[in-house]
């Protein structure tokens, strides 16, 4: 079989802080974070492209622990 669909993820894989659990009805994967908050959902490409390496807790104290600069993850 070819691998060309970047669209699948497989079970484990890991992107930054989050862990792919399982793909959703809608598209999306409900990934686990390393701070043990697991229900994120995000979509593959954003995962792919590194847009999206924590879950929203995450993300969250890291903006608010460098004030308002925007870090590029
Ligand atoms: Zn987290």
């Amino acid at each position: 079989m070819m691998n060309l669909a970047p669209l699948d993820l497989r079970h484990g894989e890991r992107f930054g802080s989050l862990t792919v659990l399982r793909k959703l009805p809608s598209g999306k994967y409900r990934c686990g974070c390393i701070c043990g908050y697991s229900d994120v959902k995000v979509r593959a490409n954003a995962l792919m492209r590194g847009r999206v390496k924590f879950c929203r807790r995450c993300a969250k104290d890291r903006v608010s622990a460098k004030g308002n600069t925007k870090e590029k993850i």
